[in-house]
């Protein structure tokens, strides 16, 4: 398997040339008999009505070449996707120091999960569960102060190259009505000395990020960084060095999707990450990002449907890591 290199829109694999648009079309196809399985989240209404129907796929090659299908321009919550990019942010500005506070090892627990938190001393697994989210945007506040928030979203609109990415304040003040449980993971930590800032403040931070819409073509443009070893590989900005984008690639492979990281890794078999409002990120290191989109959601709370077409990507194509 090698990509084609004169021409990023084929691969070849197995000995058979690829159209990188053919392989979409056909995993459009091959999806379609899914829909209807699976739950779009509900936890807060801004989410829960997104259209169950909805899918897009978008795969970003390291020269810029874009291919995509279905809905790939609409934007959607990112949610837990934004994790990547504070983890990112607070790598580059902490570097090991960050360890202390967040650790690198799978739960297998849910993303909101408040039991482990407890038995491990206020000190979360890994940056990719809600507790770990909250610790890194903590020290982003303790960085930046009042505008960890509009470094967050800086950081995001340069990595996709695109001014046109916001925060929907409909979702984020809705996440913060509905806080409860994200207040108990960060209040625990709290009590456990693992949170700097006031705990409001730092939620604030955390759902605003999460509330951020993008497309599946702008995430997956936005993720070339951690395709090319830090480095975005059409703007030549680098963001952070070859061993923090291995490191942060290693995560999403072993964490990126809580207690369903071992399956994602076992179908799909590259670095990823989902996000409750639908959308999955994955890396291809050195070629690559894909994104996909589809609200309907598997019992971890990762798309259904999006997981089964990136599982059909690598098996169709021989993109693995693996
Ligand atoms: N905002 C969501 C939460 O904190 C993000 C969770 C997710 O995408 N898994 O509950």
């Amino acid at each position: 398997m090698a990509l084609y290199k004169e021409n990023y829109s084929k691969i070849i694999t197995q000995g058979e040339l690829l159209e990188i648009q053919t392989v979409l079309q056909e995993i459009q196809h091959e999806i379609s008999p899914l829909f209807g399985q699976g739950k779009v989240a509900d936890y807060i209404p801004a989410l829960a009505s997104a259209n169950p129907q909805d899918f897009a796929m978008s795969v970003t090659c390291n020269d810029g070449t874009c291919h995509s299908i279905g809905v790939h321009t609409q934007k959607f919550s990112i949610q837990s996707i934004s994790k990547v990019y504070g983890y990112t942010l607070a790598l580059k500005h902490y570097k090991s120091a960050l360890y202390k506070r967040v650790g690198r090892e799978p739960s297998g627990d849910p993303f909101n999960s408040l039991v482990q938190l407890e038995y491990e001393a206020g000190i979360p697994r890994n940056p990719f569960i809600n507790a770990g989210a909250i610790v890194v945007a903590d020290s982003l506040v303790s960085h930046y102060k009042a505008k960890a928030l509009s470094h967050i979203l800086s950081f995001i609109q340069e990595s996709a190259d695109n001014d046109n990415i916001f925060v929907d304040r409909t979702v984020a003040d809705s996440e913060m009505e509905h806080r409860f449980r994200n207040m108990a993971l960060a209040s625990l930590m709290k009590s456990f000395d693992n949170l700097d800032n006031d705990v409001t403040e730092v939620l604030e931070t955390y759902f605003s990020q999460c509330s951020v819409t993008m497309s599946t073509d702008e995430l997956s443009r936005s993720m070339l960084y951690l395709a090319n070893n830090g480095t975005d590989p059409i703007t030549k900005k680098t963001f952070i060095t070859p061993a923090q984008a291995k490191r942060i690639n290693a995560l999403m492979l072993t964490c990126g999707h809580y207690d369903a990281s071992g399956d994602f890794a076992f179908r799909v078999g590259l670095p990823g990450k989902s996000g409750v409002g639908g959308g999955i990120v994955a890396v291809v290191p050195g070629k690559m990002s894909i994104a996909v989109y589809s609200p309907a959601l598997n019992e971890q709370g990762n798309s259904l449907l999006g997981t089964k077409a990136l599982e059909l990507f690598t098996t169709k194509t021989g993109l693995s890591i693996f």
